[in-house]
């Protein structure tokens, strides 16, 4: 009998079960044969990206039988301007996701160890599977990153430490306190990598300026995306952060054209547009404030989010609620998959989708018994 596929597949892989994303609109609204089913699901940007993104968009479909630039020169220069930084300090990925990878490929052995928070951002753990590093998984404290129990951790076989902030599904954040605390713990040989895909959404007094451990030298990598506030979560780009030699090193692994002309030239063009990011913080704003009122009205508790989404506790099996929401339209993510059985996360949408959202959770909601 020849050998199976999975026979021949890279040990490391074969524990890793696929990424899940949020079920797309049309493939909903093919199922059901509706029209206007809403998506709460991805934590995307309910607005669309702006008049000036568009038109750059459009500028440049003439040379898409061009390569990309390959080195991403306006807008490593743009975003090096922007942080005080030089372009040596900046690789772009194919979203920040590709830097997540980018960075384990580069830095973590087989048989090394990478902290984790539980539950977060679980490309985390796939990638640290996938070349065979160790998991070493911190469960957060009420909703909250343990710091504490990361630093205590890590150990001599410790590569790399993740921190999502905010974190993702919770929308809590670790303090500027407390992560210089961390940071005072974490050995100087171990890389922390701060992803900061929401840092527009959370940003405050209260948010740690991670940049500054950049400038200290310390081995930090931080990753920063236009998925989210900048609406350009279909273009696929975004950017790590870190000392030039780190971004030299991902620089040989990663594919030469991974951002393609269209999502540079998107990109270059909301970077200059603060009034699109600050109507989408508005549009937030107000539609965490609404949310929060229905849930306390339905007597549904939530976690206060410093993001554009947030975790609502259902009081009964969110995979219930879920396929109950689907049927109204509404695709939402059921947090089963993370051991929380009764809890949801939901995007922050426009306000009709916010509104269409709350008309849906209370039909359904009496239809599921409680826990
Ligand atoms: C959405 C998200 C990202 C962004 O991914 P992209 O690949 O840039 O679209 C990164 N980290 C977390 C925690 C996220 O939720």
């Amino acid at each position: 009998m020849p050998a199976s596929w999975e026979t021949l597949a890279n040990d490391h892989i074969l524990g890793i079960a696929p990424y899940e994303p949020g079920k797309p609109i049309e493939e909903l609204e093919r199922e059901l044969a509706i029209k206007d089913a809403i998506k709460l699901a991805s934590n995307e940007n309910p607005l669309p990206p702006s008049e000036r993104v568009q038109k750059a968009i459009a500028a440049a479909l003439g040379q898409l039988n061009r390569y990309p630039d390959g080195g991403g020169f306006y807008l490593r220069d743009a975003l090096a301007r922007r942080h005080g930084l030089t372009p040596d300090d900046i690789v772009l990925g194919n979203g920040s996701n590709e830097l997540i990878e980018l960075l384990v490929r580069a830095f973590v052995r087989p048989g090394e160890e990478v902290v984790i928070p539980h539950p977060s951002f679980v490309v985390y753990p796939m990638i640290v599977q996938a070349v065979g590093g160790i998991r070493v998984v911190v469960t957060l404290k009420e909703h909250r990153l343990d710091l504490e129990a990361m630093a205590r951790a890590i150990t001599p076989m410790t590569k790399m430490v993740f921190i999502a902030n905010p974190n993702n599904p919770t929308a809590t954040i670790v303090t500027a306190a407390e992560v210089e605390e961390f940071m005072g713990r974490v050995p100087e040989r171990v890389i922390v990598v701060f992803d900061e895909a929401y840092i527009e959404f959370a940003q405050g007094p209260d948010f740690p300026d991670t940049l500054a451990y950049l400038r200290q030298g310390r081995k930090v990598a931080i990753l920063r995306t236009f998925s989210k506030a900048a609406s350009l979560a279909g273009l696929r780009v975004g950017y790590a952060v870190a000392a030039a030699d780190c971004v030299a090193l991902l620089n040989r692994i990663r594919a030469p054209f991974n951002v393609n002309s269209l999502a540079q030239v998107a990109a270059l063009a909301a970077l200059e547009d603060d009034a699109h990011i600050l109507e989408c913080l508005r549009m937030n704003e107000a539609g965490r404030a609404f949310l929060y009122d229905e849930f306390t009205s339905l007597g549904l508790k939530y976690t206060p989010s410093r993001a554009n989404f947030i975790l609502v506790d259902v009081g009964r099996s969110a995979a219930d609620v879920y396929n109950r929401l689907l049927r109204e339209g509404v695709i939402v993510r059921p947090m089963t998959s993370f051991g929380m059985e009764s809890a949801l996360r939901v995007t922050v949408g426009t306000p009709e989708e916010n509104r269409r959202l709350m008309k849906a959770l209370r039909k359904v909601l009496p239809e599921v018994k409680g826990a």
